[in-house]
């Protein structure tokens, strides 16, 4: 299965944070959104960072309450690593694996179409395995 399919099951809905947000903002976002990770964009078209909830712990320990009133441009990873829609999620598995990262933000041409996530992946695995399973048992019963 590829990154569109699985955009178009979740929907493209990305939530994004321009670079001066406060990281106070971000804590707020990241609890009403109920996700992990937020893409900082100026233009909510291209990627210019991204804070996890990682980088807010990291931060925490190294500044105390001081890291709340920091900015999201402080605080973000910069060199996002992104993905193409017609990119293969087995792949994805692997380079989140590898990168140590739970989050890829989805680009087309440049343009920010959506982000997808571990929990995206891991779900998406376990169908097809499912579904492999499912086609062998068939095969193997009515063989
Ligand atoms: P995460 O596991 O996604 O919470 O992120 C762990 C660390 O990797 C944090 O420092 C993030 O800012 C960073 N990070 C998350 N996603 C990406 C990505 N796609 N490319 C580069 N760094 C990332």
């Amino acid at each position: 299965m590829n990154v569109a399919t699985v955009l178009q099951h979740k929907g493209g809905n990305v939530v994004t944070a321009r670079p001066d947000s406060s990281i106070a903002e971000i804590c707020n976002l990241l609890r009403s959104a109920r996700i992990g990770a937020v893409i900082i964009s100026p233009d909510r078209v291209r990627v210019e960072g991204i804070v996890s909830e990682r980088d807010i712990v990291r931060a925490l320990a190294e500044h105390g309450a001081a890291a709340l009133s920091k900015t999201a441009a402080d605080l973000m990873t910069r060199g996002v690593i992104t993905c193409a829609p017609d990119e293969d999620v087995a792949g994805l598995m692997t380079v989140m694996t590898t990168g140590r990262f739970r989050h890829v933000p989805v680009c087309d041409e440049g343009v920010l179409v959506g982000i997808v996530s571990i929990g995206d992946v891991v779900r998406v695995r376990v169908e097809e395995i499912e579904h492999e399973a499912e086609a062998l048992r068939t095969y193997v019963t009515q063989g």
